[in-house]
Formats: C-alpha cells, structure tokens, sequence
C-alpha cells in the first residue's frame, strides 16, 4: 500500500493533458505573473538598502566556480514537465546554480518583513534566495522556482547571501519527507554543491569553520509570506499593500472572486479580503494540525516564515520528536524562551495570523468581522487536530470519552521517555490482535518505544498497559475488521519520519564526498506510511549518540 500518491498530487492525478515532457530546462515556459503585475525597485544594483514602494528588487544571482549536481526530486521535475534526462543536460546544473539565466527568467528577491520571536524586526527580505520567475506547467500551473543561496541581494543585511551543505541537505530532503507525508510544503527540485566555502560560526561562539557551500532550488506556487503584508503595512502604503493582496488573490485564491476567478480587481472588496484571511487562517490551523500529527518541530516559526499558502516553508532549524516531549526545541537561539517549542506551535500560528489580520486590516477595516475571523482559529485548529487524533488511534468517528483517552495517551507518553512515532505504529499492530493483555502491551507496544526501561516503575507499567486495553475495547468497538483498522492507523502514523539524526549520517557522510546517503533518505521518506521491508533500521529509536550531538538534539539559525 502505498500513501504516498495522494490524490492532492498533481503528478499522480487524473490528469488532463500530459504534453511531451521536456528534455531541457530551455523549453520552460516563464510568465512571470508576480513582478509583471507588481511594482519593482527602481534602484537595480544589488546593494544592501531598505526599499520601499516594491514588492521586490530585480536581482543577479552570483556566479559560482563549480557547480555539482548532487541530487534532485524526479516528482518535482515531473511536476515541472521534466523528462528523466533533462537533469542530465548539463545546463541543468548550470540553471540550478544560477550560473546561467535561461531566457524568460528574470531573478529578483521579495521584500517582505517579519516579527521574529515575538519582537518586530523591519525589513527582511529574501537576503539569499533568488527566484528566477514562475514557469507555466500543464500539471502543476503556474510554479515559482527559488534559489536558496545564490548570493546577496538588497535584503541581505550583514550576511553573505549564501548556504552551507548541512542545511540545504536538510531543506532538500526535508521537504520531500513533508510532501510525502501529504503536508503542504514548499518542494525541492535541485541540491547543487557551490565548490566554493563560506564561513559559519554554527554555535555563535567565535569558533568559525569553512564549510562546503549548496543550493537548493525550492519550488512553490508562490514565495509569498505573512510578513510581505506586514512590510508596506508598517510603512502606511496601502497602496501597495493592496497590490500585493489582490495579486495574492487573482492568482493563488482565484475560487473565492466570482468562481471563473476572472473578476477584476476593483471587484475585490472587503469581503473578499476577510474571506481570503479566513482561508489564510484555515490553511495554517490545517498545517499546525499536520505537524503535531507527525512530530515536526519547525523552529523558527517568525511571520516571515509563514506561507500565505499554508505551505511548510523555510526549513532551518527544524526537528522531529523522537521522545514525545511537548517543550522540546531544537532551536539553540530558542532556548531561553522555547516560543518555538512543539506544543506551543498552534498558538505560535494564532499570534502570528494576528499580525497578519493587523497588516491587512486597512482592506476589510472592521474590527469586528476581523476580530472574529481571527478567534475562529482555535475551533477550526481544534476540529482539524481532533480528527487527526481520532485517525491516529484508529477510532473513526468521535464518541463521548475519546478527547479524554486521547489526553490520557498523551500524559502517559510523557510519563516515561517514549518514542513517539514507534508507540503509534506500534499500537497500529495492536489494533489487529483480537485482544491484548499486559505481556503483549509491553512487548510490542511499549517495549520499542520506550528509551529508559529501567526507569519504569511498576506504576507506570500499571498506568500504560491499562490505557493499552482500554484504548483496545474502544478501537474493537467500532466495527472494522482488524485489517483495515490498523491500515486506517498506519495511513495517519508514519513509520519513517526524517528523524534528525539520520540527516546528520547523511550529511556527514557529504562532506566525505559521498552522497549516497542523500540518495538513500530521498528513497525512503517517498514511502513514509509504507512497511518498507529491510529499512527497519531508519525506523528505530534515536541512537544515544545522538541525544546531545549538534545537528541532531541541537541546531541553531547558522545555514
Ligand atoms: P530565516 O529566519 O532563516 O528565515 O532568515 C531570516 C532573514 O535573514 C531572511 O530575511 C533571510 O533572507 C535572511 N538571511 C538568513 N541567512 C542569510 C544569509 N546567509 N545571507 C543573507 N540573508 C540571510
Ligand atoms: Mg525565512
């Protein structure tokens, strides 16, 4: 069974009409409908400066010395009308490097600002990504393509405008891991190494490092973010704060105009704004529910990080729950304050659209329809994550006694250290058994998830096994037949996630020169939900060496 070809993924869809797939990068279509439509920095010179009155400032990517293709997504090259052998075509490499600008494509960086950990920054902007433009697909419409690392731009501010390995490996392959995973999230087609170093102080603490340089091209329908909105809202210029909303509109929210979505502009009133940030919130409630589904710690969760779309973006610092640990961060910036921690992240997203409904609130201007749309968050996020909940303990639809079964499992998960993603797999096993008693609850329930046996206490044990057959009579009483039962709870509980240290393995083993372990996790996170024979190894529990190894229990915003 595999889950991985979900019906939301337009290379597996019915679709339409697939044209010849393309044997070059040189037959991509650009159309551009983001800078045709919005207004630019007048000022063309890379320099670093506030830029105001623009919704991005044209820039040219740096050359680099040389460019390797070390990996790339065949789905995302698919979904871009790519032919197998178009990543063979040399200048496939040199396009993904931005070495060579293809015709059509006109590279510029978004200005955008952000609240980053709680506190209003100004001005950000793209300081290291470059978007060559938007291609036109005949599966996927229109797609934005994004170098990450490919030199400074005008909203670099003091940093360098470029990536290192670790953290692009990361990106890569934790985007895949997330579409896979039917979480919405940016995707990545290239991981191209620069041959050129770049400094990293990685920990902040003056021990600076030469590390190999990357670039990863990110692909999404669009870049845009909460805090494009919060930029020329800080400055009064509605003027182009509208802009930028109606083309966010027109283009990527096109259902909520007249339905042909052919509506003009002047037709976007306030309450099309409203329903546009209901959406907006909607989408995000989704994605927080997502996350807590999986165990994804995203880490740096400021408004400049926030996808319009409600789509993951901009994998830093992130992490994955081993242990099921709700104050658990890997951010080492966070560390202090652990805003970003794992349970915290649906109130993080609360807070963070509020800052979104205040940058848009001169488009609708009615505090009260605003104020509203904005409390709505916590129902629309609680109905998502209880559904989720139910799917995860196989019990379909919600009785009265479930919410409380489900608090239940939580606290015992904390009770003692315990793996979360093997406990729910392993409880999906369970489901098929025609009944459960102690021996068998901790054998193959508790037992593999469980990091410290020695520290259970007989209470404990007591606690779980009952909560196991207690949870047992309920998934029993819904009438599916064990089979099903547990495929209903496998399709809801990954059996891979990419646990933070398999990453590390994997980029340590780069910075040998040898990327076949890259390889190997692409493989792997395509099927998170299937058995995968023979992989049991990257469905184990955290070794101990990972427990305190940089990378693995701790990164920091250094990439
Ligand atoms: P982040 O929190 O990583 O999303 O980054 C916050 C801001 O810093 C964004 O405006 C980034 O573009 C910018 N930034 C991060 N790293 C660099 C870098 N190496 N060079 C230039 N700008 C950067
Ligand atoms: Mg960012």
């Amino acid at each position: 069974m595999s889950q991985a070809s979900d019906s939301r993924d337009p290379v597996h869809s019915d679709a339409p009409v697939q044209a010849d797939p393309l044997s070059s990068v040189t037959g991509w279509r650009f159309t551009n409908p983001f800078t045709e439509s919005l207004p630019g920095d007048a000022n063309e010179h890379n320099g670093r400066r506030q830029v105001h009155g623009a919704a991005y400032s044209f820039v040219s990517p740096a050359k680099v010395d040389e460019p390797r293709l070390v990996a790339h997504s065949r789905e995302v090259a698919e979904m871009l009308d790519l032919g197998s052998e178009a990543a063979s075509d040399p200048l496939f490499v040199e396009v993904m490097a931005g070495n060579h600008v293809l015709e059509g494509s006109e590279p510029f960086a978004m200005a955008y600002a952000g609240h980053q950990f709680g506190n209003w920054a100004g001005q950000l902007g793209d300081g290291r990504a470059i978007s060559l433009g938007e291609v036109s697909t005949h599966l996927a419409g229109t797609q934005m393509l994004q170098l990450k690392g490919a030199g400074p731009t005008p909203y670099s501010r003091t940093a360098d405008g470029l990536a290192v390995l670790r953290s692009s490996i990361r990106e890569f392959l934790c985007s895949e891991a997330m579409h896979h995973l039917r979480i919405p999230t940016t995707r990545a087609l290239s991981l191209v190494t620069t041959g050129e170093y770049v400094a990293r102080d990685m920990f902040y603490d003056g021990n600076v490092q030469m590390e190999p340089g990357a670039i990863v091209c990110r692909v999404s329908p669009t870049f845009v973010r909460f805090g494009s909105f919060e930029l020329p809202a800080s400055r009064h210029d509605v003027g182009l704060l509208r802009k930028i909303a109606v083309h966010t509109i027109t283009q990527h929210f096109p259902h909520l105009l007249d339905g042909s979505g052919s509506a003009s502009p002047a037709q976007i009133g306030p309450d099309q704004y409203l329903a546009w940030f209901v959406e907006v919130r909607d989408r995000t409630a989704r994605l927080m529910a997502e996350w807590m589904r999986v165990g994804f710690v995203h880490g740096v969760m400021n408004t400049d990080n926030m996808s319009i779309l409600g789509e993951t973006i901009d994998y830093g610092p992130y992490g994955w729950i081993d242990d099921f640990d709700p104050n658990w961060t890997p951010n080492t910036t966070d560390f202090s304050h652990r805003r970003y921690r794992f349970a915290q992240q649906p109130q993080v997203a609360h807070w963070n659209l509020m800052q979104f409904a205040n940058a848009i609130f001169p488009l609708v201007d009615d505090v009260e329809r605003v104020t509203a749309a904005l409390d709505g968050y916590v129902d629309v996020y609680q109905s998502h994550w209880r559904s989720a909940v139910q799917a995860k303990l196989g019990l379909g639809e919600e009785l009265p006694g479930d919410a409380e079964l489900a608090d239940t499992c939580f606290s015992l998960l904390q009770r003692v250290e315990t793996d979360m993603t093997i406990f729910f797999r392993a409880l999906g096993s369970a489901a098929l058994d025609a009944a459960i008693g102690e021996s068998r609850a901790i054998a193959d329930v508790m037992g593999p998830a469980i990091y410290r046996p020695e520290e259970w206490s007989r209470d404990d044990v007591e606690a779980t096994v009952s909560w196991i057959e207690l949870w047992h009579e309920r998934v029993s009483s819904t009438g599916r037949e064990p089979a099903e039962r547990r495929a209903s709870m496998n399709a809801s509980n990954p059996k891979f996630v990419l646990r933070n240290h398999l990453a590390q393995v994997a980029i340590d083993k780069a910075h040998e020169g040898d990327f076949s372990e890259v390889e190997r996790l692409l493989e792997l996170v395509r099927h998170p939900y299937d058995e995968q024979p023979g992989m049991d190894e990257y469905a184990s529990k955290r070794p101990e060496w990972a427990r305190t190894r940089a990378g693995c229990s701790t990164l920091s915003c250094s990439s």
